[in-house]
């Protein structure tokens, strides 16, 4: 940061913009990598290399933080929402084949939604709380219906699939380096490409499309998008320590993990096979007993200043995009229901977590001998 400010170089461009891009190219074998100011705005360039326009449709996970969803807005689109598998919390595989091949049809215009008559162009996963989702499945799928695949990989910088680093697994990954992420810039992004012209024309889009940078010719709508140099040089020093920060998280959940492994009604998230999850939020699923449900947890968390949180509204319940507030037999919603998230911070001390365990495991064996009113 003192570079920067002696240097000058404060704002859009310089020296640790190109190291951190050049850093991410690297880490994720990419054609390409441009950094931008958020996470959001990533999504929303991916989107757009992507070929997502006006009338088109995208499938979102329907249980994940609402950005994604709002970036396919952004570009003009619709999302669709998909449910989750009941295992991993993640993208269900076998839902998303099912809509591709009985919902959709291929036509001249492409994958029509025969639904909404939308044309869908792209599958967008998100490995949501850190850990991966079935990627080589969900790829399999969207390739063979000829659709493109966007990683939404803003919660997991530093997670593995079958050892390969999560975010690049499809067409074009996306990371966020966001305050509450597991690398933070203070705020920033990177979209990542396979192949560098995508990363060039990312390149352009970000920076106002211009052409002509003397007389300032612009042949398209462009955006302001470019990470700042000092963003950029915060980014960087915590990637360097990205190893580190991951066994922070991982480290915090085992420990969870390991106290809640003979609680009953209790479960802490579980790790896939091709899984080794950057463990972004420590997470436990509460089955209700009793009067004794996720939300009185949250409430009892709360009275001793121990700050915990549920999973985010499933979106096709979002009133945001157009959501339905009918019954349906939805995984996300009993995950939403039941899932709470415990303070994961790798700053956290062995006793810090050692209370907030004391209090679910008093919580869940307590509820047990309440009776259902
Ligand atoms: C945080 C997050 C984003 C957005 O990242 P920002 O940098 O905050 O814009 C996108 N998708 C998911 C799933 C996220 O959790």
């Amino acid at each position: 940061m003192t570079d920067c400010i002696t240097t000058g170089w404060v704002s859009s461009g310089g020296a640790f913009v190109t190291r951190l891009e050049e850093w991410a190219t690297e880490y994720f074998g990419a054609g390409g990598a441009v950094a931008v100011s958020s996470g959001t705005a990533a999504l929303h360039t991916a989107l757009l290399l992507a070929g997502v326009g006006h009338g088109d449709e995208v499938v979102v996970p329907t249980l994940t933080f609402i950005a994604p969803a709002n970036a396919v807005r952004y570009a003009g689109a619709s999302p669709v929402f998909i449910d989750a598998e009941p295992e991993y919390w993640q993208l269900h595989p076998a839902r998303l084949e099912e809509f591709l091949v009985k919902r959709c049809r291929r036509e001249r215009a492409g994958v029509v939604d025969l639904e909404t008559g939308r044309v869908v162009k792209a599958v967008l996963p998100v490995n949501v709380l850190g850990h991966p989702c079935d990627m080589d499945s969900i790829v399999a799928v969207a390739h063979a219906a000829g659709l493109v695949v966007i990683e939404d990989a803003t919660e997991s910088l530093g997670s593995r699939y079958k050892g390969r680093p999560a975010g690049l697994l499809g067409d074009y990954g996306c990371v966020s380096f966001n305050g509450n992420k597991i690398a933070t810039a203070g705020g920033g992004g990177l979209v990542v490409t396979r192949d560098s012209q995508a990363a060039e024309r990312a390149r352009y889009l970000t920076t106002q499309a211009k052409d002509d940078p003397l007389e300032y010719v612009h042949r398209e709508v462009g955006f302001n998008y470019r990470l700042t140099n000092v963003q950029a040089a915060i980014g960087l020093a915590q990637v360097e320590r990205l190893d580190e920060l991951v066994a922070g998280r991982r480290w915090v959940a085992e420990q969870y993990r390991e106290a809640f492994a003979d609680v009953p009604g209790v479960e802490f998230m579980p790790e896939a096979p091709w899984a080794r999850s950057n463990r972004w939020l420590s997470a436990i699923r509460v089955r209700p007993v009793g009067g004794g449900d996720s939300r009185s947890l949250l409430r009892v968390l709360a009275e001793h200043r121990v700050e915990a949180r549920p999973l985010w509204q499933p979106l096709h319940r979002s009133p945001a995009h157009g959501g339905t507030t009918d019954g349906g037999d939805w995984i996300a919603d009993r995950l939403n229901r039941e899932v709470l998230c415990l303070p994961s911070s790798p700053s956290l001390t062995d006793e810090d977590i050692g209370r907030v365990a004391g209090l679910v495991s008093a919580f869940a064996r307590e509820r047990g001998r309440i009776r259902p009113t």
